[in-house]
């Protein structure tokens, strides 16, 4: 049995004959429990956008350059403090080459290299770091550094956004991963990472960006301090950004994940409200294009559900991922596992390059 409102329903069909749903009707979605109704509207605007029947991936690696973090968000099991402490570390060239070559050995050509806000790394440090991995790998797609990083580093050199963005995209940033989004509203940014970027400072880095001409993702973590509204309230500013620039090349959202490792004590919300923040999110944004699965915290099961929740994309292989592991639930997937889950879903596997190019 469901409970659900009249607006609930009638946001559902508006949203999927294709009309923008206000502010309200967002919040209508929210108020409603027919996750099947919600799937089926969200399939059928995926659907449309993406009629071909495929189910795309591409071949990536995360590489954590630091772990090292002065910004002690409550949700965060990865950083170690300034300092010190045993486990910190940076990476050297050896372990990242490394890595690259491990990466160039299974086809892969694009990393997505972040890490914590480390306060002696100057920009001078990442210049050097971009140019040698594009000398080293000239066709590497280096899918690096999300808008807090940037802030960070824009605050240390007092620098604006862009001089930071123009130096860094000339040493061979290619473009910004969506990290640090969680939720775009200071009141939830208060309570889990308040030494972090305010959520207008996250969105004028991806605006500054995407005028530059650097594209970007979009994310949303949510399932621990938020309201309904609040969700949103982050979905609505997106959309109105993405309306502006056109920038965002696709949005991926996951739940807080959480094993007791953070001092956020929040608990992990399960795959049913994945599942319905996931397809409320494709029926709202009806302006980015290509939704992305979290299997990465949700598992392969939950991955082919999501593919007819509004996704049309597996994300990436990901040889690595330490940021979420660190906090709790992780998945390991190869490229044949990605196959096996396009295909149990009913899709065609197609491998794609960061802009969404089949390959
Ligand atoms: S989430 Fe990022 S910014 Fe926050 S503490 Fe962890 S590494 Fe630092």
């Amino acid at each position: 049995m469901t409970t659900a409102t009249t607006a609930f329903y009638e946001a559902i069909e508006k949203a999927a004959a294709g009309e923008r749903l206000s502010y309200e009707e967002g919040l209508a979605l929210l108020e409603g429990d027919d996750l099947v109704a919600l799937g089926a509207a969200a399939d059928d605007v995926r659907a449309r956008l993406h009629p071909e029947g495929y189910a795309t991936y591409c071949v990536d690696r995360n590489i954590n350059y630091t772990n090292v973090c002065d910004v002690y968000c409550t949700f965060c099991a990865f950083y170690r403090p300034p300092g010190d402490h045993p486990e910190a570390y940076i990476r050297t060239r050896d372990e990242i080459r490394q890595k690259l070559d491990e990466l160039y050995a299974v086809g892969g050509k694009q990393i997505l290299l972040q890490g914590g806000h480390h306060p002696d790394l100057r920009i001078e440090w990442y210049e050097e770091l971009f140019s040698w991995m594009k000398g080293e790998f000239p066709d590497l797609h280096l899918h690096a550094l999300s808008p807090p990083e940037i802030h960070h580093i824009a605050r240390l050199e007092d620098m604006p956004y862009e001089v930071v963005l123009t130096r860094l995209h000339a040493a061979g940033l290619d473009s910004v991963p969506g990290g640090g989004g969680e939720i775009l509203v200071d009141r939830v940014r208060e309570k889990i990472s308040r030494l972090k970027v305010d959520a207008e400072g996250w969105l004028e880095v991806m605006r500054v960006a995407h005028n530059l001409g650097i594209r970007s993702s979009a994310t949303m973590m949510f399932g621990h301090v938020e309201t309904d509204a609040e969700r949103i309230e982050h979905l609505h500013r997106l959309r109105a950004l993405q309306d502006e620039t056109g920038g965002f090349t696709a949005y991926i959202c996951w739940t807080f994940q959480n094993d007791g490792a953070a001092p956020l004590k929040a608990q992990t919300v399960g795959s049913a409200e994945y599942l319905r923040m996931l397809a409320i999110s494709r029926l709202y944004l009806d302006n980015i294009v290509n939704f992305q699965s979290s299997w990465v915290t949700q598992g392969m099961k939950v991955g082919e559900i999501s593919l007819h929740y509004g996704c049309n994309d597996m994300g990436s292989t990901m040889l690595e991922e330490n940021v979420v592991s660190a906090a709790g639930t992780t998945y390991a997937l190869n490229e044949d596992d990605l196959h096996r889950m396009a295909r149990n879903a009913g899709f065609t596997p197609r491998r794609r390059n960061f802009f969404y190019e089949l390959i």
